[in-house]
C-alpha cells in the first residue's frame, strides 16, 4: 500500500529472491559499484546465493570488475540467462546486452526503465538469498524511479569524505526516507590512504565525516575503505573477486545479512 507512482516489478515464477538490497550514493564516482562488488563477494563467500542487478544502466561497471567483459547473455524462450562470476554470483547488466560494451548508452527514461524491468522480471535468477542492486548514482529522476520500481528492503549508502558536511549523503538518506526504505548504514569509501613505506595514514580528500553523518542522521557506521591502487587495478583487470582480501567491511556485510 505504501507504493505510489510507477509499477512495482514482479520477478518471474521461475525465480525466487529473498532480499533485495540497494546500494546508493548521493553522487557518481564514490565507489558504489565497488561496495556492491565487495558485498556480493563476501556474501557469496559466506555461502549465500547472490545476484547483482546493475541498475546503473548508463554507467555499468559490474561486469568488468568480475571479469565478464565482452560476454553476452543469451535468452531461453522469452527469458534471459544471467552471467555468472567465478564465485557463482549471478549478474545482469546493460554491458551484457550491448553489441559493443564501449558504446555509450544514450537511452532516455522509458528505454532505461524498459531495460531495468526486463533485467529484473525476465532474468532467470533462480533462488537468490540477496539480490544487490547497484543503483543509478545521485538522487535525481532516474534514481527515484528505479527505487520505486523494485521491492528494495534496505539500502547501504556509499559516501566519500568529499561529500562535504553531510549535504550529499544527506540527500541519499532523505531519498530512502521518502521511499520508506530503511538505511542499513553508511560506508565511507576513499576514506584514507596508507603509505606503503611507513604505514602512515593520509587523508587526501580531507578528514572523515563519517562520525558526523552517523550522529546527524542516526545511521549505522558500516566502516571505512581506504584508497588502494590494488583495488582499482583488480577492478580494471577483472580479478576483483579472487583478489579481494577476506573480511572486507564486515559491519556492512553483517548489516545486509541481518
Ligand atoms: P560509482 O559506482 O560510485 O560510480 P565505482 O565503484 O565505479 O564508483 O568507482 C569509481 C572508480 O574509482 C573505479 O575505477 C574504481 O576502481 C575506483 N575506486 C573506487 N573506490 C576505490 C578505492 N577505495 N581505492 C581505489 N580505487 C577505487
Amino acid at each position: 500500500p505504501k507504493h505510489e507512482g510507477p509499477e512495482l516489478y514482479q520477478v518471474n515464477d521461475q525465480s525466487s529472491i529473498k532480499h533485495v538490497i540497494g546500494v546508493i550514493s548521493g553522487k557518481g564516482g564514490v565507489g558504489k559499484s565497488l561496495v556492491t562488488g565487495i558485498l556480493a563477494t563476501e556474501l557469496a563467500r559466506k555461502g549465500h546465493k547472490v545476484g547483482i542487478l546493475d541498475a546503473d544502466i548508463t554507467g555499468p561497471s559490474i561486469p568488468k570488475m568480475f571479469g565478464l567483459s565482452g560476454l553476452h547473455v543469451f535468452g531461453q524462450g522469452d527469458k534471459i540467462i544471467p552471467a555468472q562470476s567465478k564465485g557463482g554470483i549471478k549478474i545482469m547488466s546493460t554491458n551484457l546486452v550491448l553489441e559493443n560494451e564501449n558504446d555509450p548508452v544514450l537511452w532516455r527514461g522509458p528505454m532505461l526503465m524498459g531495460a531495468l524491468k526486463q533485467f529484473y522480471e525476465d532474468t532467470l535468477w533462480g533462488d537468490i538469498d540477496y539480490l544487490l542492486v547497484d543503483m543509478p548514482p545521485g538522487t535525481g529522476d532516474v534514481a527515484l524511479t528505479v527505487f520505486q520500481s523494485l521491492p528494495i528492503e534496505g539500502v547501504v549508502i556509499v559516501s566519500s569524505p568529499q561529500d562535504l558536511v553531510q549535504v550529499i549523503v544527506g540527500k541519499a538518506v532523505k531519498m530512502a526516507a521518502m521511499m520508506n526504505v530503511p538505511v542499513l548504514g553508511v560506508v565511507e569509501n576513499m576514506s584514507y590512504m596508507e603509505c606503503p613505506e611507513c604505514g602512515h595514514k593520509l587523508e587526501p580528500f580531507g578528514p572523515s565525516h563519517l562520525q558526523e553523518i552517523v550522529d546527524e542522521f542516526k545511521v549505522a557506521d558500516l566502516g571505512r575503505i581506504p584508497i588502494d591502487p590494488k583495488v582499482a587495478a583488480s577492478c580494471d583487470a577483472g580479478t576483483f573477486e579472487s583478489e579481494l582480501p577476506e573480511g572486507f567491511i564486515p559491519e556492512a556485510v553483517s548489516a545486509v545479512e541481518a
